[in-house]
């Protein structure tokens, strides 16, 4: 089980006291606010890990391949398409975990669950070994576990070791369905500042 420590928000010194804390995995789900953050920290700790787990535009995705050691939101055939081209161009392939909607929201990232088992396979055709495992997000109401349990069990039936779930509301549901990531961010670094009012 690893925590990785979601520090989106937060300033490159938060990320630092977590490193002096002992902690070495961080999620981001901004990638330009990932780009802007962690090459400067990565320089100065070389252990240290990087998973951009927010839904990824395609027009990102070079700038993922290039940030990140873990690509946690592969949730479509387009961005497959697109991340595969950054990693040819960039020569790295991060560790790529598909985002399943377990909710099927209609505002939510990740692949239909209907659509799920069949992205999964051609993922794992077109990537091999850096395809890794899933992950999700369930619906803010209700309870989690089901979605947890779904995902685990999808993720055993392709032979997936990763499986990212929980965050500071849940993650000890998680943990007991079977999570080996968990995605923690204000119950270590506090409460984020309100997101800026629509333009
Ligand atoms: C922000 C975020 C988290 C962490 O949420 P907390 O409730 O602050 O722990 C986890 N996963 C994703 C995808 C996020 O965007």
């Amino acid at each position: 089980m690893a925590l990785v420590a979601v520090s989106k928000t937060h300033p490159a010194e938060a990320v630092a006291e977590a490193i002096a804390a002992g902690q070495s995995v961080f999620g981001e789900n901004r990638v330009q606010e990932a780009a802007a953050k962690f090459p400067a920290l990565r320089a100065a700790h070389p252990a240290l890990r990087l998973h951009i787990i927010g839904g990824l535009q395609t027009n990102k995705a070079r700038d993922a391949v290039r940030v990140a050691d873990v690509i946690e939101s592969l949730d479509r055939p387009r961005l497959a398409d697109a991340i595969e081209d950054a990693a040819q161009r960039e020569g790295r392939l991060p560790r790529l975990l598909v985002q399943v909607n377990t909710g099927d929201e209609a505002q939510k990232s990740g692949v239909a669950r209907p659509e799920a088992d069949a992205f999964i396979t051609a993922c794992r055709t077109r990537f091999g070994a850096a395809l890794t495992g899933l992950m999700c997000i369930p619906p803010a109401e209700g309870d989690p576990a089901p979605h947890f349990a779904l995902l685990a069990a999808m993720a055993a039936r392709h032979g997936l070791p990763d499986v990212s779930m929980g965050m500071s509301g849940d993650f000890e549901v998680a943990i007991a369905q079977g999570a080996t990531l968990v995605r923690v961010g204000s119950a270590i670094f506090g409460q984020r500042p309100a997101p800026p009012p629509p333009a």
